[in-house]
């Protein structure tokens, strides 16, 4: 029997989710049966409510729910600010076992080994100053107030191999390890260690994140081998980088979920974005999420780097406008269109909306063209209409009001009785109906704006 896969995603509020910590959520959605949402919010300094309220309403839009976490029951044990009696037990448990000891170097001394390691051309980690400590001396520096942080002590000499899910035998030697904390000196705890204690106690079976974790793995795996609890299966995705090759950031166009969904982006089309990015499908066309959850499969992840590429974003923004319901696509429009658009012809202009626009904002332009009295002229198309002599309008005129309700013989008796066609009839006729000379085929747009505005806006140039 295969394994029930749970997956999590565990990001730490400290600012908005955007695409690169976005698509490590998805791809553990798409590859867990079960899967959590974990707040890392031990970072006192950094992290914010607010920021946790956001990454939450930004995967509920993007539909990427999760079975269990925030706001299913018990809340309080996905957050780990709350679990501090849970750490405070493993910590009380490493004590015990001697695999642990309290540090007093200060951030200065610290960096000041480092300097002096790389200068001796050694790599930095911890040099051990407060490693054998005695009893009565660590008594002393408790004594004169001094708060030390834990380490953990990494055996000597030993390999630690795990098997990564993407990037497959992995070896580290514990001697290039130097002892780490595993809680600050305020009692918190750090990364490394609530973050594997967390996944054990959740019964997180599987992993993804990015390959940036690569170098803690081993060290969690030693936590957790310390404490006996059972490890997940880890896997490293690649990074995602810019259209320069440079890791994907604000600076070369990385944005958050939020900057996107007021863009009106259509979450649909930003999941389709993410699940090719560092991941191969087979089908290339616009796939809802379960569809791209039975696609998903750790063989087609990627080890190179991603890139992203902006116009694919919006490749697939067409591709979901395109293929939205008319529910859908109501709710995207700007609240100003809703309003604008009479119901008799809501279906006609949603139809409209999805061969000719990729934003709300355009739609809104169209909004204002068919069923406002003023809308914009572009220059082409004051252009085309200085040029067009008003014999053209009458002649136009005349012909629509003997057939306003048949499109295709007003043009017919247009064409023939102003002996001009093509092009140089129908760019006036755009220009004086709707001020611009791109948009959608006329006999839509006969439907959508009705006779007597025709009437009107042909009467104008007449
Ligand atoms: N809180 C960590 C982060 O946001 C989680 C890393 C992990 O997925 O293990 O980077």
């Amino acid at each position: 029997m295969t394994q029930h896969r749970k997956t999590r995603f565990a990001p730490s509020p400290t600012g908005y989710i955007h695409l690169g910590n976005a698509r490590t959520a998805l791809f553990n959605r798409l590859f867990g049966q079960t899967f959590l949402l974990r707040i890392e919010d031990t970072d006192q300094e950094r992290s914010r409510p607010e920021y946790t309220t956001a990454l939450m309403e930004d995967l509920r839009w993007l539909k990427m729910d999760w079975d269990e976490g925030p706001a299913s029951g018990q809340a309080d044990q996905y957050f780990q600010s709350r679990r501090q009696a849970v750490y405070d037990r493993y910590y009380r448990q490493l004590e015990a076992q001697g695999r642990v000891y309290p540090c007093f170097c200060s951030p200065d001394d610290l960096v000041r080994s480092r300097k002096l390691q790389r200068l001796e051309g050694k790599p930095p980690r911890y040099a051990g100053t407060c490693a054998h400590l005695k009893p009565d001396e660590i008594q002393a520096r408790l004594d004169q107030g001094l708060e030390p942080t834990l380490r953990f002590r990494v055996p000597a000499g030993r390999t630690i191999e795990f098997d990564d899910l993407v990037r497959g035998k992995q070896r580290f030697d514990t001697d290039t390890i130097g002892d780490f904390i595993i809680r600050r000196a305020d009692g918190t705890p750090a990364f490394f260690f609530c973050n594997a204690v967390d996944d054990a106690l959740m019964e997180v079976t599987h992993v993804l994140r990015g390959e940036d974790h690569l170098t803690n793995t081993p060290r969690q795996l030693l936590i957790l081998e310390a404490l006996g609890l059972r490890p997940p299966r880890y896997g490293h995705i690649s990074l995602i980088v810019g259209e320069d090759g440079a890791p994907l950031s604000k600076r070369n166009g990385s944005r958050s979920i939020r900057e996107l969904r007021r863009q009106g982006y259509l979450p649909l089309a930003v999941i389709n974005l993410l699940a090719r990015l560092g991941h191969r499908y087979t089908v290339e066309s616009l796939q809802t999420l379960e569809q791209l959850q039975a696609g998903f499969s750790i063989d087609h992840l990627s080890r190179s780097p991603a890139r992203f590429d902006p116009h694919q974003l919006d490749y697939w923004q067409q591709q979901a406008v395109h293929q939205a319901d008319d529910e859908t696509l109501w709710q995207w429009l700007n609240a100003d269109s809703r309003s604008t658009i009479p119901p008799e012809k809501r279906a006609a202009f949603l139809a409209l909306v999805r061969s000719n626009c990729v934003f709300p904002d355009q739609a809104a332009e169209w909004a204002t063209i068919l069923f406002r009295d003023e809308f914009p002229l572009t220059g082409q198309a004051r252009e085309i209409l200085a040029q067009t002599d008003s014999t053209f309008f009458r002649t136009a005129l005349e012909a629509f009001q003997a057939h306003r309700n048949q499109w295709k013989s007003f043009l017919q008796t247009l064409q023939a009785q102003s002996g001009v066609k093509g092009k140089r009839l129908f760019k006036p006729l755009r220009a004086a109906l709707t001020g611009r000379l791109d948009g959608p085929e006329l006999p839509r747009l006969h439907e959508l704006l009705g006779a007597e505005k025709i009437l009107t806006r042909l009467s104008k140039w007449a």
